[in-house]
């Protein structure tokens, strides 16, 4: 099974200095690929999980309109892209309430799948699935299992499709997948290390897996984006590298992988016999 994920936010939400005051000066370049993005999907008649902002949808409602129209499951990626683990459980339900709202009342559909921003539900923030349950999300994609700089869980062992179990709430979790290399398992199907490796190693490591699922941003695609020249030299190295080709491998992971949304996957899984994890 191949989930495709895009997360909908501008080029410069992942930069943890640029603040909501500053959002409305920088120029918007949200809509240069997806229109691309999205014709491929329609050609090959695959759906995806978007992941979106609620400041996303309140400034381009047309572009989330756009997505749910084509038939793909809109998901929420928080409203102005904060880290979860900086948050408390009350700031974190305000940020939650407030995309959900935003994203509903313009799909007019539940939104019930939700990946946290850098994936930052980390193992001291697991208060965030109760806050998620409380707000009718029923499947998760924000663990990805190993370190990293923002978040990462890597106490969460199983890198396949799981039940999450927190007190009383049941989440259906999507975490991200991984892969050896060199005898060391990576996380290689989204963002930079999408960028990162070469599509040869990504289609090996795909094929010998019966479970991948990918996070890709536009920014990803978009190689003529201005650069942010305060990040320091590895985390411009992780933003910018292999962005010029990042749409041809897209493309030949469109041709050769067949893909389904979150939204899909669910209804294709046997959760009876999937692993339970209590956290
Ligand atoms: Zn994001």
């Amino acid at each position: 099974m191949n989930i495709l994920t895009f997360d909908i936010e501008e080029w410069y939400h992942f930069d943890i200095f640029s603040t909501e005051d500053k959002w409305d000066s920088y120029e918007s370049r949200i809509d240069l690929y997806l229109p691309r993005v999205l014709d491929r999907l329609d050609e090959k008649d695959f759906k995806a999980t978007f992941f979106c902002l609620g400041w996303i949808a309140r400034k381009y409602p047309k572009i989330i309109k756009q997505i749910a129209k084509r038939g793909h499951e809109i998901g929420c990626h928080t409203d102005k892209h904060l880290f979860v683990k900086e948050m408390t459980p009350e700031s974190f339900n305000e940020d939650l309430q407030m995309a959900l709202n935003s994203l509903e009342s313009l799909i007019g559909e539940k939104v019930i799948s939700f990946r946290a921003p850098a994936f930052t539900i980390t193992a001291d923030v697991t208060w965030a699935f109760e806050v998620l349950a409380e707000n009718g999300i029923l499947n998760d994609s924000s663990i990805f299992p190993m370190t990293r700089s923002f978040g990462g869980f890597p106490s969460y062992v199983e890198a396949k499709p799981s039940i999450i179990l927190y007190n009383d709430v049941i989440i259906k979790e999507f975490p991200m997948n991984t892969g050896k290399i060199l005898g060391q398992n990576f996380v290689f199907s989204g963002g930079g290390y999408f960028r990162l490796f070469p599509y040869k190693t990504i289609k090996k490591l795909m094929n010998k897996s019966d479970y991948n699922i990918t996070y890709l941003h536009m920014r990803d695609f978009d190689f003529k984006q201005q650069r942010l020249r305060h990040l320091s030299m590895m985390r411009y190295f992780k933003s910018y590298y292999g962005i010029k080709g990042t749409f041809s491998k897209y493309e030949k992971l469109m041709n050769d992988f067949k893909w389904v949304s979150v939204e899909e996957a669910v209804g294709l899984i046997d959760w009876g016999k999937v692993r339970k994890v209590i956290l």
